[in-house]
C-alpha cells in the first residue's frame, strides 16, 4: 500500500481509507468476505498484463504457456472440490456466469422460472430491470408464509408454464435448498435445472450444505462469497455437450480476454478450499450464524422463517418500527456494515425495505466465534431501540473492542 500511495497518492489514500474501514468495521454483508493474503497477492500479479482469449491449449494469442498452467490448475481444483466433470473459471462475475447459462441453454423469449427478487432471488433470476427479465419470459416462484421455498408452488407453476429452464438458488434465503426436489420438478416437465449456488458455494464445498452438482444440469457460482476467493464467477457441469455450449457462451459469446490474475487468485482460493481447515471454517460460519440468529431473536427482533440453516439471516424490523434503510444507517454509524433487504411481501419500496440481511462469512474469516456473535447480536438489537442516539459512543467502543481484538492482514 505504501508503494501505491507513493506512486499515486490520490488512489493510494483512498485504498488506505478502505483498508482502515475494513479494519474498524464489523462486516456483516452476507455476500462479502475477507480473502487470505495469498489470494490477495495472486490478484495483484503480472498476470493482469496478459491477453489470453480462448481456453488453455487453444488461445488466440501467443505467450499463453504460463497462464495456461494457472487456468488449468484452477479448472482441476474446481472440478475436484465440487465433484464436477467440467469447470469454466473465466466468468468475470456471477452475473456474467448467469448470462452465459441463459445464452447457452435458452433462446430469447423462452419461459424460465426463477425465485422472485423480493422473495430472495437475484436480479439475474428474472428481474424486469435485468437482461433475464427483459429477454426471457420469466415466471417467478417464491416462499410460503413461513418463509420457506414453496416446492408445491414450484411444481404447479412448472406444470402450467412448461419452462425451458428452472433456476434454483438465492441471494437472501436463510434455509437449506432441496436441489433434488428441484431436479425432480425440472425433469418432470423436461426443463433444464440451473442452480446458482453463489451464496452457499463455500458451504457446499465443505459439505455443510447439500451439493447441487449431482442434480443440476448447470451450476453457477461467484467465487467471492462464502467460497472466500477473489471477485468473480465460475460454471460447473457434468455433461460434455452442455460444457461446450457454456464455454462458447462465455468466450466468444459474451466475454473477451479472461482476467488471468483473477483466475490465479481463484486457483489459490480453490486450493485453500480443498484443505481440511476449510471445512472447519465453513462449519464455524454456520455455527456463528445460528448463535447470531438466537441472539437477535432474544433481543426482540424477528427473523424471516424464524432463523437460519446457513450463513445468513433476514431481520424483519417491523416490530421495531424501523425500515431497512434507517437500520442500515444506524448500524453504519456504529461501524457495523449490513445491507437493507426486502423481506417477503415487503410493504416498503426496494430502496427502503423492512429488513436487513446479515451474514457471518467475513466475521468468521476474521476469527469471531460464538462468544463474539452473541455480542454482535446484542449490538444489532441495541441499534434498533428508541434510545439509540444516547448509546452511540458506547456501541462504537464495543465494536472497536471486537475488531481491535481480531485485526486483518497483520503480516501483510
Ligand atoms: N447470483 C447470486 C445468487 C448472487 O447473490 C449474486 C450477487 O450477489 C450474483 C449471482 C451476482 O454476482 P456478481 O455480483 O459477481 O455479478
Amino acid at each position: 500500500m505504501d508503494f501505491l500511495t507513493a506512486a499515486d497518492p490520490q488512489v493510494g489514500e483512498a485504498v488506505r481509507a478502505e483498508y482502515d474501514r475494513q479494519q474498524q468495521n464489523i462486516e456483516l454483508i452476507a455476500s462479502e468476505n475477507i480473502v487470505s493474503p495469498a489470494v490477495l497477492a495472486a490478484a495483484g500479479t503480472v498476470l493482469t498484463n496478459k491477453y489470453a482469449e480462448g481456453y488453455p491449449g487453444k488461445r488466440y494469442y501467443g505467450g499463453c504457456q504460463c497462464v495456461d498452467v494457472v487456468e488449468n490448475i484452477a479448472i482441476e481444483r474446481a472440478k475436484e472440490l465440487f465433484g464436477a466433470g467440467y469447470a469454466n473459471v473465466q466468468p468475470h462475475s456471477g452475473a456474467q456466469a448467469n448470462f452465459a447459462v441463459y445464452q447457452a441453454l435458452c433462446q430469447h423469449g423462452d419461459t424460465v422460472m426463477g425465485m422472485s427478487l423480493d422473495n430472495g432471488g437475484h436480479l439475474t433470476h428474472g428481474s424486469p430491470v435485468n437482461f433475464s427479465g427483459k429477454n426471457y419470459n420469466m415466471v417467478a416462484y417464491g416462499v410460503d408464509e413461513k418463509g420457506y421455498i414453496d416446492y408445491d408452488q414450484v411444481r404447479d407453476l412448472a406444470k402450467k408454464h412448461q419452462p425451458k429452464m428452472i433456476l434454483a438458488g438465492a441471494s437472501a434465503y436463510p434455509r437449506v435448498i432441496d436441489f433434488k426436489t428441484f431436479a425432480d420438478i425440472a425433469h418432470e416437465v423436461g426443463a433444464y435445472l440451473f442452480v446458482d449456488m453463489a451464496h452457499i458455494a463455500g458451504l457446499v464445498a465443505a459439505g455443510v450444505h447439500p451439493s447441487p452438482v449431482p442434480y443440476a444440469d448447470v451450476v453457477s457460482t461467484t467465487t467471492h462469497k462464502t467460497l472466500r476467493g477473489p471477485r468473480g464467477g465460475m460454471l460447473l457441469c457434468n455433461d460434455e455437450a452442455i460444457a461446450k455450449k457454456l464455454n462458447s457462451a462465455i468466450f466468444p459469446g459474451s466475454q473477451g480476454g479472461p482476467l488471468e490474475h483473477i483466475i490465479a487468485a481463484k486457483a489459490v482460493a480453490l486450493g485453500e478450499a480443498l484443505k481440511p481447515e476449510f471445512k472447519e471454517y465453513q462449519t464455524q460460519i454456520v455455527k456463528n450464524a445460528a448463535v447470531l440468529a438466537q441472539s437477535i431473536l432474544e433481543g426482540g427482533l424477528d427473523l424471516v422463517s424464524g432463523g437460519t440453516d446457513n450463513h445468513l439471516m433476514l431481520v424483519d424490523l417491523r416490530p421495531a418500527h424501523l425500515t431497512g434503510k434507517e437500520m442500515e444507517h444506524r448500524l453504519d454509524e456504529v461501524y457495523i456494515t449490513v445491507n437493507k433487504n426486502a423481506i417477503p411481501n415487503d410493504p416498503e419500496k426496494p430502496f427502503v425495505t423492512s429488513g436487513i440481511r446479515v451474514g457471518t462469512p467475513a466475521v468468521t474469516s476474521r476469527g469471531f466465534k460464538e462468544e463474539e456473535m452473541k455480542v454482535v447480536g446484542s449490538l444489532i438489537c441495541q441499534c434498533a431501540q428508541d434510545d439509540f442516539e444516547s448509546k452511540i459512543d458506547d456501541l462504537r467502543a464495543q465494536v472497536k473492542a471486537l475488531t481491535g481484538k481480531y485485526p486483518l492482514y497483520t503480516n501483510c
